[in-house]
């Protein structure tokens, strides 16, 4: 147990906030130990801190969730159901998959993070999100010390959403999840640059593994990689608006980049919107919008949480005048702020 912690190291923004404790733990057991001796601290559970601002220390108690464990729970004719420790890293998961040919992750490489905080809110890229592969988790009920399993029905997965980010927020502990891949290949190419990176190596019939190859090429092209720029991926959702609101705004920018969710709802891209209102590679004192990919924020070096966040309100309002969107932010704002918007 660590007393007045830095967390520098624990989140990708590399906010240098502190943890009034910092602890760790690697079973049930050790869970529950930490919980008793600091029931009445605020907890807070961490993976890779990849998807977190910190815009103050954290008045209570950090967990650094370091169970592992990769084990072949099931297997039918079709799927191999895979159970996973949610302290695993993510991409290093993703690459156990690839080597041993089971598929349907492949186009979730290089996402930074723990197994444990993919549910959350449910993770996705190039037109996969983990709901797709998704069988079942087992989490700690902080309130009763109980383990529930939820399968993907109760997980109420949505658009980087879970039940876990709204009816039960902070009220669990994922501790594993299990995956139902594929024992044949189920390729997904048409999304962003996929089948353009293929053909620019020759590959006209991809295995899972080049799509994987692709994937974390294109990433590395457009991402800044945390550890040289603090960042935290994504900071908003792309927004979701009535087909009537975008059929006036296709009028005035009829370049507006979207995707058509279904009669009546169209999906915009948020990245989009900050790069047309001017905002791509604007800073505010050491943070900023990445230059390359306007939907990343960055930490230029000595930002504090605080300035990053000030940064995504001035985004979120420019965006709301001159588009009239709202843009939602998808890092976790710790603590969560009662009246920002
Ligand atoms: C460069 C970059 C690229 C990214 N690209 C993508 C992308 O393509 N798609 C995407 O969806 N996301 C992306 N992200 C966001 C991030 O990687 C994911 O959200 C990831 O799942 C976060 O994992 P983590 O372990 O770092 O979570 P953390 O940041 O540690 O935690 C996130 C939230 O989950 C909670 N939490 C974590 N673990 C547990 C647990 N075991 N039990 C209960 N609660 C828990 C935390 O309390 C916190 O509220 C990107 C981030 C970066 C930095």
């Amino acid at each position: 147990m660590q007393h007045n912690y830095s967390l520098q190291p624990y989140n990708t923004f590399g906010i240098d906030a502190k943890a009034k404790y910092f602890s760790r733990f690697s079973s049930v057991e050790e869970l529950e130990l930490n919980l008793k001796h600091y029931a009445n601290e605020p907890l807070l559970v961490l993976g890779g801190g990849s998807n977190v601002l910190f815009t103050q220390n954290f008045d209570g108690l950090v967990l650094l969730n370091c169970i592992t464990g990769i084990e072949v729970s099931d297997d039918d004719d079709e799927f191999i159901y895979i159970k996973v420790g949610a302290g695993e890293n993510w991409h290093q998961f993703v690459m156990h998959c690839l080597a041993n040919n089971w598929a349907g992750l492949e186009n979730l490489s290089l996402i930074p993070g723990s197994v444990g905080a993919s549910p959350m809110q449910n993770i996705g890229a190039y037109g996969v999100e983990i709901k797709d592969v998704f069988h079942s988790l087992n989490a700690f009920c902080i309130a009763n010390g109980e383990i529930h399993t939820f399968d993907n029905h109760k997980c109420q997965f949505g658009y980087r959403e879970s039940i876990f980010k709204r009816a039960l927020k902070n009220q669990y502990v994922i501790l594993d999840v299990t995956f139902r891949l594929s024992k044949k290949a189920n390729l997904r190419t048409s999304y962003g640059a996929i089948q353009q990176e293929l053909f620019s190596k020759g590959i006209t019939t991809p295995s899972i593994q080049d799509i994987s190859a692709a994937v974390i090429a294109i990433r590395q092209s457009k991402l800044p990689d945390p550890k040289a720029l603090g960042n935290a991926g994504s900071f908003f959702k792309n927004p979701v608006v009535s087909k009537q609101r975008f059929e006036a705004l296709q009028q005035q920018y009829p370049d507006i980049a979207h995707f058509l969710i279904s009669d009546t709802e169209v999906k915009l891209a948020a990245g989009w919107l900050i790069e047309k209102a001017g905002l791509k590679g604007f800073r505010m004192g050491p943070c900023g919008v990445h230059d390359k990919q306007a939907l990343v924020l960055v930490n230029h070096g000595s930002s504090t949480g605080q300035q990053i966040l000030d940064l995504s309100t001035h985004i979120i309002e420019k965006i709301k005048v001159q588009f009239g969107v709202s843009l939602e932010r998808e890092v976790n704002i710790i603590p969560p702020h009662e009246n920002i918007i």
